[in-house]
């Protein structure tokens, strides 16, 4: 195509309704039409990025390969098309504010006033025709986060409103909404997506279709009535039932013609279907496993799932690549203690040590690794959870009594995870965190490699704190082997044991990279060894 298409997706009625799973299906069904896509996420919050939020507050932070610090919905975009986001696939107004304002204090505005209308609208329209301004995309889906009726939405919904009339019929308008059950009435209710619509056409925006989530079944006879007070033909009214797994939905979407709909919106072809042939396999596998296996997850944000998305995620690329459902049993890091360890994880068959930040929970983590490293159960640490291996290593293995990370204690005789010299050089010492993706050379000869099949990868990082070189010696005289190493800057990112079936640490965050496609290769391996496990032991 020769201009990039919009869609912009907008919510109503409640929150919570799965923008980003209709976003990242819509995607993923014009993806397997041919087409090249890709899927924005404007939050209206004004933090700059999620870096700083609580997990329990936002869920996990995602990570890109150029280091944004991004809503989580960026993983389900890349899970779902198996492309990588940018810093220009998230904004927030934060940011957006920041650049006028920036752009404010220079002199970039001649004398003017600087108003939301029209300099805040502006700049959201340019973050959003940036990835248009590329040529690399057909479609830009645009997902805004929050309701509409929120007043931090309101910009947002006038931009789009300006960019559907600077860019006729380049753009479309999803709006999604909720159509309750009311059980004493046993019946589903229209009227809060009437309303919902209502207040989209109040702020200038009428939407092209409208999704109806859902957990009954809705009939034509309502299609027709929302399609009667809301301006869309019914064909453009879209049932979005609960679905049993995320990844059903393409496929729910695609049945009840969403992505059709869309091409006709802009006149495209609709001359053949979507190619979804290896997504149906991997959802094949989800759905009918020939085996399961029971995996600890062992983090302090364990009672919100959303915390490590993209951990359960790759578990759910791994198993079906395995044809093994895994069964994730998460402990709260905190509850661990010696005397209660082997009750509380003696019926896992591996065990994973969560990433995550502060000492809460530290020393149930270091117990955990313990305990998998003496009992021989597959083990996974991921960031925090190589930097407690580390430790625990140090302290029982090296006779390094109190050894710690400076992040915890900075006063430890032993800092055998501490802040490098190199890393506070390459920052200037102003903002130490690692963010992004690095280049990493593999062992030859290490399980690692076995993994990767590969000399060089590049992972995903977020850190301040490293691996202290100044001990590297006495851990590999001890047993424990760099098996991935950045040479640039001379950083230990994987650590493993030899005399252990599969005890392998991360520096960096491999869930990040893991998608339906390409299920990530320690994932998978992780989850082969477990199943080992589980055959050694019962
Ligand atoms: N808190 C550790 C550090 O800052 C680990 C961070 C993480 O697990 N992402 O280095």
């Amino acid at each position: 195509m020769n201009t990039s298409k919009y869609i912009f997706v907008t919510g109503g009625v409640s929150s919570s309704l799965g923008k980003g799973i209709i976003s990242a299906s819509l995607a993923r069904l014009l993806q397997a039409r041919g087409y090249s896509v890709t899927i924005q996420k404007l939050d209206p919050y004004i933090n700059i990025n999620p870096g700083t939020l609580d997990p329990y507050e936002h869920g996990e932070c995602y990570v890109t390969d150029d280091g944004a610090e991004a809503d989580l919905d960026l993983g389900h975009y890349e899970r779902f098309l198996n492309i990588a986001t940018s810093q220009a696939n998230s904004v927030t107004t934060g940011r957006i504010y920041q650049s006028v304002i920036d752009k404010e204090r220079r002199g970039g505005y001649n004398g003017m006033t600087v108003q939301v209308i029209p300099h805040i609208t502006d700049e959201i329209k340019n973050r959003i025709k940036l990835l248009g301004n590329t040529g690399k995309y057909d479609f830009i889906i645009t997902e805004i986060g929050g309701t509409v009726g929120d007043i931090e939405s309101l910009p947002y919904i006038e931009a789009v409103r300006q960019l559907r009339w600077e860019l006729h019929n380049e753009c479309a308008m999803i709006h999604l909404t909720l159509v309750p059950y009311l059980a004493a009435a046993d019946e589903l209710k229209t009227k809060p997506t009437q309303h919902s619509v209502k207040m989209l056409q109040e702020q200038g925006v009428q939407p092209d279709i409208i999704v109806c989530r859902t957990s009954h079944h809705m009939t034509q006879g309502m299609k027709n009535k929302i399609s009667l007070f809301c301006n869309v033909p019914s064909t453009a009214v879209i049932e979005s039932m609960d679905a049993q797994s995320i990844y059903d939905v393409p496929f729910m979407m695609f049945e009840e013609g969403l992505d059709e709909e869309v091409l006709r919106k802009f006149n495209l072809p609709l001359d053949h279907e979507p190619d979804l042939t290896d997504w149906k396999h991997f959802l094949n596998c989800v759905k009918n496993p020939e085996k399961t296996v029971d995996i600890a997850l062992v983090g302090k944000y364990v009672e919100l799932k959303d915390s490590y998305k993209s951990i359960i995620e790759a578990f759910i690329h791994a198993g079906a690549a395995n044809n093994c459902k895994v069964k994730l049993k998460m402990v709260q890091s905190e509850h661990i203690k010696k005397e209660n360890i082997d009750e509380m994880l003696k019926d896992v068959s591996a065990i994973l040590v969560a990433p995550g930040s502060g000492s809460r929970g530290i020393e149930g983590k270091i117990e955990t690794i313990r305990y998998a490293r003496e009992q021989k159960i597959p083990f996974f640490g991921i960031c925090l959870g190589m930097q407690c291996a580390v430790i625990e290593f140090a302290r029982n293995v090296l006779g390094y009594d109190d050894a710690d990370s400076v992040e915890f204690n900075p006063e430890t005789p032993y800092p055998v995870i501490n802040v490098m010299e190199e890393q506070k050089k390459a920052a200037g010492m102003k903002d130490i965190i690692r963010l992004g993706a690095y280049p990493c050379e593999i062992a030859q000869g290490s399980k690692v490699f076995e993994a990767y099949h590969s000399e060089l990868v590049y992972e995903r990082h977020r850190h301040p704190y490293e691996f202290n070189n100044d001990y590297a010696e006495a851990f590999t005289q001890a047993g424990m082997k760099m098996s991935g190493i950045n040479k640039q800057d001379n950083f230990v990112e994987i650590i493993e044991l030899d005399n252990h079936p599969w005890f392998i640490a991360t520096q960096f965050h491999p869930e990040y990279k893991s998608t339906v496609i390409n299920p990530h290769p320690l994932f998978v391996h992780f989850v082969a060894e477990a199943v080992k496990q589980k055959e050694r032991t019962t």
